[in-house]
């Protein structure tokens, strides 16, 4: 594949080959490429109308639905950037990013108004989803009152501002090389075997990394993408039935949620059409992925990646089924090293920080930071190892690493360990801090029944396996981890 395929091409090669193929399936019906292609240059030409001029931001605060691809297309086709806002900032974050980003138009679902309490006055809001009674300018209004009129052939070209989870801070805005390109999905093809004309279910949210890849991945595909505007274990099951979906792509908390329904309700949907299940976005849990191979066969490929560095390596459904918390190996055209503190390379089987090397890493936070470079390889900001077959394992994010006693704890190890106790539903695990040995571990366990097990049941568990340093001292039961919008969990909020 080229470099330069973009989104909009995506579209107007779909409505050359297949006009009439739907595009996106939302709640509100089926768009035909024909359509998304020609209501998008409307668009484009109604956010000239606004004042939206090449170079210009437009922001996008929407759930799943077909506001946020008309958006973003019609804005490349402009030469305009897009800044995808993640639906769970505060107002005051969001005020922050409108501003540093120099934001000139933010398009959002009315259920968002109030989070834009704090934007710059000068930002002038679009309404995407209509909850209620449509005030002021609407993304339907402006796409049906402006004119078709062809828009220059080469704009300038328009980026991608993809904000990065903020899970250890403030959102930092991640520029991506390949502003709206396709190439980097692209990549993945080689890896998972989706189809052309795939119709691909897409619950996991489009303003982050992973939703934007399935979007990518669909649109090099002449996929039908349906949409889900808010995920709902059973109603996913419902849609992948009633559209026949091919494909699901997902958070790995989705998947949790999907296995956590009874056996009865998911054996009442029909999903033989379902040849891919995508989990990425943050760890699978190794007995998510057992049982998920058990329930749906070999479906499950588990993508690791960051907002930075793009792709770093795909499991597929025979490496899940040899190790179930795999990270696979790197797509084609991917360098992957584990270094130690020194820059070496680490023994196989020897935990170190994950660099890669592709033609996808970013170019650096909008606020002129980056991510550490050695030798042409760039720091994901997590640990791994490799086993002697060459598989990745990802242990966690280095600064999520416990130090006890002058003993490496990986968090993941003992979360790992404790999700496949059959009374644990879900557990995290963080270091707090300690006047003995520095850091000691506390786990933050959600039981599947209140009472189902006790602390010292879950200590006990973690001594018959693991080292002493690794027993969690602190045990605190929880209803529910808290996670943001695209479901990591928020290990700042615990063991404060
Ligand atoms: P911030 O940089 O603002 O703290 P973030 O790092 O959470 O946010 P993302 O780019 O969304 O932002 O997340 C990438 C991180 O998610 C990876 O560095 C890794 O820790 C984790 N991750 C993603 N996919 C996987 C996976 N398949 N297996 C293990 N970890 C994963």
């Amino acid at each position: 594949l080229r470099w330069d395929l973009t989104v909009p091409w995506g579209y107007a090669m779909g409505a050359a080959r297949h006009p009439d193929r739907a595009a996106i399936i939302d709640e509100l019906g089926e768009l035909t490429f024909a359509q998304v292609d020609e209501r998008t240059t409307r668009l484009a030409n109604g956010l000239a109308g606004l004042g939206v001029r090449p170079g210009s931001k437009v922001a996008v605060l929407c759930r799943n639905h077909r506001g946020v691809i008309e958006t973003l297309t019609a804005c490349v086709k402009l030469g305009a950037h897009t800044v995808l806002l993640n639906t769970g900032l505060s107002a005051t974050q969001l005020g922050v990013v409108l501003r540093e980003q120099d934001v000139a138009v933010v398009v959002a679902d009315t259920e968002f108004g109030p989070q834009l309490a704090q934007a710059p006055a000068e930002v002038r809001t679009v309404t995407a989803w209509v909850d209620d009674e449509a005030r002021g300018t609407t993304l339907r209004g402006l796409i049906e009152d402006s004119p078709a009129t062809p828009l220059p052939r080469r704009p300038p070209r328009g980026r991608l501002i993809v904000l990065t989870s903020g899970t250890t801070g403030a959102p930092k805005g991640a520029r991506r090389p390949e502003p709206t390109g396709l190439s980097p999905a692209a990549a993945l093809l080689s890896r998972i075997p989706l189809r052309e004309g795939e119709i691909a279910l897409v619950p996991s949210p489009l303003f982050h990394t992973w939703g934007l890849a399935a979007f990518q991945l669909g649109l090099v595909l002449g996929a039908t993408l349906v949409l889900q505007r808010k995920f709902e274990p059973a109603e996913t099951l419902a849609a992948a039935q009633r559209h026949r979906c091919t494909s699901l792509f997902v958070v790995p908390v989705m998947l949790q949620r999907i296995l956590e329904l009874p056996e009865a309700e998911r054996a009442r949907y029909d999903l033989s059409a379902l040849r891919v299940i995508a989990s990425s976005g943050s760890a699978l849990p190794a007995p998510a992925a057992t049982r998920c191979l058990r329930e749906f066969g070999p479906v499950l490929y588990n993508l690791y990646g960051t907002t930075e560095v793009s792709w770093v390596s795909i499991a597929g459904p025979a490496d899940l089924g040899v190790s179930p918390s795999t990270a696979g190996y790197p797509p084609r055209g991917t360098r992957l090293a584990i270094l130690d503190e020194h820059g070496s390379p680490v023994p196989v089987g020897e935990t170190g920080r994950i660099f890669v090397a592709n033609e996808f890493l970013f170019e650096g936070y909008t606020n002129g930071t980056g991510k550490e470079v050695r030798g042409g390889l760039m720091s994901t900001g997590d640990l791994g190892y490799h086993d002697d077959s060459g598989l990745l394992f990802v242990a966690g994010r280095d600064d999520e690493m416990i130090v006890s006693g002058g003993e490496n704890v990986y968090p993941r190890e003992v979360e790992d360990l404790l999700a496949a106790v059959p009374e644990v539903r879900e557990v995290a695990v963080v270091g707090v801090a300690d006047e003995e040995f520095g850091q000691r571990l506390a786990a933050y366990v959600v039981p599947t029944a209140p009472g189902a097990l006790d602390a010292e049941a879950v200590r006990e568990h973690v001594r018959a396996h693991l080292a002493r340093f690794s027993v969690p001292r602190d045990v605190v039961f929880l209803d529910a981890l808290p996670r943001n919008a695209t479901g990591k969990v928020l290990k700042r909020q615990l063991g404060r």
